[in-house]
């Protein structure tokens, strides 16, 4: 039992501080006289509130009975109403402390809202403490703590300090617990009330016990039993006798520790406070079970009995059956002390209170065994097993359900991120190859642009080379191109020389043609009859010669033959045939008919007999000369130099300067040859 034990104590211990150690439970039905003011009945509530803290379920009937003595929402109701929920809480009637709460929540549309509402939250923080919900209790009771309107009175100080001190007590916070006991101790020495100086103390001693401060435990307790004792409050030293047996036991004080119990049973029994004699007397069975004196086990057990079902204490009777059973069990009357076990494991079961049947079913089997019961304790440990099986199965299942849950969240989690990693790393792909294709449709854009502008280029190139090489043909073509007639220039002329004759002297036979009395033409028939001439005569010469043959047009109306060496006779009779060709048909030039006739130079190159060398200059002047000769004797003839008798160039110069002397001298024979006969209009 001694689990459950210890569970119960502890609540009972922080709640007990509010009991009272009253050995005379009177209770004044009637109202304090109206002359008496508020603190007359804030004093008579104190009373009450003391009384309660050994019965607290009549305090708080007799609280009921005064309630309407006091005006709505008057701070004497709000006092009457804190205190009634908090001794309700207390004597576990918790749903009626709960409506109390309820009803001062209602007050906060009135002058006393904020207080009322902060007592709600405090009646209902004890409530849900008693239940063993003292998570959300210490929240709420925080929360009351800070809508406690500023400087409340002592009393009502001390009631939330008390409070809050036990809630956090038995949730552990020891140091939060020590701290708020410290200063209810400082207000309850200043109010001065003998019980609560007293229940304060040993309500410290035992939170002391619980942080391992024996020595500071047992001086506090000493001092609480002191005030007890001097003021005779019953409850009080019964709190106190209580504490002590946890600090005999403690302190390894068997027999302390059974004393300390016995006294605090008679000290509760004298308060008149029944719920502290059933736990007192609880606990000294459980000591004398464990110690093997099982006759004062039962007996104590079954004082407990009547006592709590008086009260509807579930949790005592419970306790008190299983103590019953237990102790019979031990003294061999097993299947009567399975029953009350039974009994007690029942109750719990009905109110679904699994821990606590396990335990029992542990303990059950413990003392069956020892009994000597086997069958029974294996039947009993069975069900123990069963039991604990299932609820460690479902706490197992619990906690791997959450597991399971945890680590799927994290799975979750984890594949998320895995697939929000993997989406950016796609995207990034994505990005990249976009890029990429991107800069190839460039790269590519730009090749073919480059392409087309290259080939542009490269045409544009071709073409201006083309155009270049052409015009470079065609200029070179005109600076050696008569642009009249399109016969070779001078330039021409001086270029095929060079080539012609590459040391400088000529071979060939020449021939100097001139347009006989052109300027006549010209005057006659206008300019551009005379440029129909030049060009008719152009065409005749060129008609008249072979393709290779060079004709330059020399000057104005002069024309320059040049073939290769020929025979006499085949120059004659090329001479013969240009004179032919230029006086043959008449030149029609709009409408006029012109008749031209030409006279000719010609010689052969190196010159008979003597063959001198000649250059081309040198072979012009002697046509020249000899053109000029067939001039002066009629025109429309040609005169050749056939032999020249010169056998150096000083006398081919001198022979040239007076050719016409010289061939009177035999210098020089000359060809003589007669053009065509001239029409009468031109030989005048
Ligand atoms: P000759 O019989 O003695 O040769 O007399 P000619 O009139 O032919 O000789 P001249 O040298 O006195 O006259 C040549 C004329 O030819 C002078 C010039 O005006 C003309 N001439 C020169 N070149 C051209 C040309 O390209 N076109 C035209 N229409 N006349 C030209
Ligand atoms: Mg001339
Ligand atoms: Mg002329």
């Amino acid at each position: 039992m001694t689990q459950v034990l210890r569970a119960l104590l502890r609540a009972a211990t922080a709640g007990a501080l509010l009991w009272a150690a009253c050995a005379a439970v009177a209770m004044p039905a009637q109202a304090p006289p109206a002359t008496h003011g508020a603190a007359d009945f804030s004093a008579r509530i104190a009373e009450i509130e003391h009384q309660g803290d050994a019965r607290p379920r009549e305090a708080a009937h007799a609280l009921e009975q005064l309630l309407p003595l006091t005006a709505p929402f008057s701070p004497e109701r709000l006092e009457l109403l804190t205190v009634r929920g908090l001794l309700l809480a207390f004597a576990s009637d918790t749903e009626a402390a709960d409506r109390v709460a309820q009803t001062l929540s209602e007050w906060v549309r009135s002058p006393a809202g904020a207080a009322a509402g902060s007592a709600a939250l405090l009646v209902r923080a004890r409530a849900l403490a008693q239940r063993g919900n003292l998570q959300k209790a210490d929240a709420l009771m925080s929360e009351a703590m800070q809508r406690l309107p500023p400087d409340p009175a002592p009393r009502t100080r001390l009631r939330y300090l008390l409070a809050q001190a036990g809630i956090k007590g038995d949730a552990g916070k020891l140091e939060d617990a020590l701290r708020l006991f410290h200063e209810a101790l400082q207000l309850a020495d200043r109010i001065g009330d003998a019980w609560r100086r007293s229940e304060v103390r040993s309500g410290l001693a035992y939170f002391y016990y619980e942080a391992k401060q024996i020595d500071r435990a047992v001086a506090l307790n000493a001092e609480a039993m002191q005030i007890a004792q001097q003021a005779q409050d019953h409850a009080a030293l019964g709190r106190a006798h209580n504490t002590e047996t946890f600090l005999r036991g403690e302190l390894g004080d068997r027999e302390g520790e059974r004393r300390a119990m016995e006294a605090a049973i008679d000290s509760a029994r004298r308060a008149g406070a029944k719920s502290d004699e059933a736990l007192y007397l609880a606990n000294l069975a459980d000591f004398y079970l464990k110690s093997g004196q099982y006759k004062t086990a039962l007996a104590l057990s079954e004082q407990a009995l009547p006592l709590v079902r008086e009260l509807k204490d579930v949790n005592g009777e419970i306790v008190a059956l299983a103590n019953i059973g237990l102790a019979h069990i031990s003294m061999k009357n097993i299947p009567l002390g399975k029953r009350f076990v039974n009994e007690a494991i029942e109750i719990d079961e009905r109110r679904g209170a699994i821990p606590s049947v396990v335990s029992s079913l542990l303990e059950l089997a413990q003392y069956l065994e020892r009994a000597g019961d086997l069958a029974g304790a294996v039947d009993a440990y069975h069900r123990y097993r069963r039991l604990h099986d299932e609820i460690f199965q479902r706490d197992q299942q619990k906690a791997i359900v959450e597991m399971q849950e945890r680590f799927d969240a994290e799975r979750r989690t984890r594949q998320l991120e895995l697939l929000q990693r993997e989406n950016t790393l796609k995207s990034e792909q994505l990005r990249r190859g976009d890029l990429r294709q991107r800069l190839w449709w460039l790269l590519a854009a730009t090749f073919v642009l480059s392409l087309v502008v290259l080939t542009m280029l490269y045409r544009r190139m071709r073409n201006s080379n083309r155009a270049l090489e052409s015009s470079n043909v065609q200029l070179l073509a005109q600076s050696e191109r008569d642009p009249l007639t399109g016969l070779a220039n001078r330039r021409h002329f001086q270029a095929a020389m060079q080539q012609l004759a590459a040391d400088g002297k000529l071979a060939g036979t020449v021939f100097l043609i001139d347009i006989d009395h052109f300027k006549r033409i010209n005057d006659t028939h206008g300019h551009a009859a005379g440029d129909a001439v030049l060009i008719e005569m152009a065409r005749r010469l060129r008609e008249t010669l072979r393709e290779q043959d060079l004709i330059v047009r020399w000057g104005g109306e002069e024309f320059l033959v040049v073939v290769r060496t020929l025979s006499p006779e085949q120059v004659e009779a090329l001479a013969n045939r240009m004179l032919s060709a230029m006086a043959g048909a008449p030149v029609r030039h709009e409408g006029d008919s012109i008749h031209v006739t030409g006279s000719i130079g010609f010689a052969t190159f190196p010159i008979e007999p003597m063959m001198l060398p000649v250059s081309w200059e040198r072979a012009i002047n002697l046509v020249d000369t000899a053109m000029y000769l067939a001039k002066a004797h009629g025109r429309n003839r040609a005169y050749g130099v056939r032999l020249l008798q010169a056998r150096n160039e000083a006398t081919l110069d001198d022979i040239t300067r007076s050719l016409e002397s010289a061939w009177r001298d035999g210098q020089v024979t000359l060809t003589l040859l007669q053009g065509p006969s001239a029409t009468s209009e031109v030989a005048a």
